[in-house]
């Protein structure tokens, strides 16, 4: 069976950020977040203007306090309006309400932002209010590992979890009638945040609701794992016609995520060219055979990944066979990388890592490389079949990563916890000794 390959965009309403305006009769927004504490104003200009240069049409900042919202006025006022700013704002409700009178956007989490219903509409009422005085939008941002308490006991930490608890702050918004809203719904596991994405593009549909939707595959790692692991999630949405703004979120430097969004954008709004006119998809005796005509590697890397992973699900394929006659790319690995990606096969330690962000206080990127390394050095199989989380603080880590088998999470500065499982079994270590405890965990478990 041929499947055609098809690009149609979902109708979704506008939301005013700033001079930006997202939603589907504007084009797909690229964005990405700074990793820089947001307290260093001039690292944190450097970065938005390194930002803005590759790409970028929106760029978020940590805001934990009030002190960052007072830094954040002046970043702005240093950009001079050449990209709307968001506050990511987690725990505290006070700094989101401060965060909406200085800057174009707020993210708030609901998992985090209160427990009780009649206090979540009293202060997101709160909020909505002085949005609607200043003129700024509201991102509500859900993560799959940081629901509230009460939304665990009643669903657990699931797809449906993760749409009621959205749906409970859109339908408070749809009330008091205000509607620059944009909403994400982000995991790292790709089928997980894929199936929850669709989830609640279904369950707004059914109550008319048409927000427009911010992709993305959180803590999807760094180097070419973390690219094929972003395409599979990003782009089975995108091909869904789903998706008005996206961020790839890697352990790299975010100037490093812009070129990876836009080229996956770019795919998809293209697809009707000439170019892609040989590029076919055929499904058989569950076997997906994906065929990419392009020259480039890089690219048809990504498309196929972007391609092969809903095909893979949406049709219940266990094996893939990628032909690329024009490309100088390794059809065998491309296919592992993609397997690995959307969780069907597990041919290699799976690493889940997040971009890092002003809440980081270790050296994230540093990290993460030293520990693949030792994995990939290391000479027991088994280390292959194991997930190993490396995070940067609290706020998605340990409940992000509660289905994998170790954690490696920043604590405070240069502070680390190592977890197993669920369980903390080392609290607070030094930085410098954490890589080597982690794995003397691993050698001794
Ligand atoms: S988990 Fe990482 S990206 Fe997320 S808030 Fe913590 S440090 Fe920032």
């Amino acid at each position: 069976m041929l499947i055609p390959f098809k690009y149609h965009r979902r109708t979704t309403s506008a939301t005013h950020v700033g001079k930006l305006t997202i939603g589907s009769e504007f084009p797909i927004r690229i964005q990405t977040m700074a990793n820089t504490s947001t307290d260093d104003v001039e690292a944190s200009v450097a970065q938005a203007q390194r930002c803005i240069k590759a790409g970028a049409e929106l760029l978020r900042f940590t805001t934990q306090g009030t002190r960052e919202v007072e830094n954040l006025r002046l970043i702005r006022e240093r950009l001079q309006g050449a990209i709307p700013l968001v506050a990511d704002v987690h725990f505290r409700s006070d700094v989101a309400d401060v965060a909406a009178q200085a800057v174009e956007k707020v993210r708030i989490n609901p998992g985090n932002y209160a427990n009780d219903p009649a206090l979540i509409r009293e202060r997101f009422l709160h909020l909505i209010a002085i949005c609607r005085e200043h003129g700024t939008a509201i991102r509500i941002g859900v993560n799959h590992g940081s629901l509230s308490q009460r939304i665990m006991e009643q669903y657990g930490d699931t797809p449906e979890g993760m749409v009621a608890s959205c749906m409970e702050f859109l339908r408070i918004a749809v009330e008091a009638d205000f509607s620059d809203i944009v909403l994400s719904i982000k995991a790292s596991d790709t089928h997980i945040m894929v199936q929850t994405v669709r989830l609640l593009v279904q369950t707004m549909e059914d109550e008319k609701m048409s927000f427009p939707l911010h992709l993305g595959v959180t803590e999807a790692g760094e180097g070419e794992d973390g690219r094929i692991k972003s395409a599979v999630g990003i782009g089975a949405l995108l091909a869904d016609g789903i998706g008005d703004t996206v961020r790839v979120s890697l352990s790299e430097e975010p100037e490093a995520e812009l070129p990876v969004a836009k080229a996956l954008v770019d795919y998809f709004v293209e697809l009707d060219s000439p170019r892609y006119h040989g590029n076919t998809a055929d499904i058989t005796d569950g076997t997906l055979t994906y065929t990419g005509i392009e020259s480039d590697a890089a690219l048809l890397r990504l498309h196929a990944a972007a391609e092969c992973g809903r095909l893979l699900w949406d049709y219940d394929c266990k094996r893939l066979v990628i032909h690329a006659p024009h490309a100088d790319v390794d059809s065998d690995t491309l296919k592992r990388d993609i397997l690995q990606a959307a969780g069907i096969c597990r041919y290699r330690t799976e690493f889940v890592s997040c971009p890092g962000c002003g809440r980081t206080m270790f050296d994230l990127q540093g990290t993460v490389a030293r520990i693949r390394q030792a994995v990939a050095e290391h000479p027991s199989p088994r280390l292959q079949q194991l997930k190993i989380a490396i995070m940067g603080c609290i706020v998605n880590g340990p409940g992000e990563m509660s289905d994998a088998d170790y954690g490696y999470v920043g604590a405070g500065r240069d502070r680390v916890s190592l977890y197993r499982g669920k369980e903390c079994v080392l609290k607070n270590i030094p930085q410098e000794e954490a890589v080597t405890r982690l794995l003397e965990l691993l050698e001794n478990n």
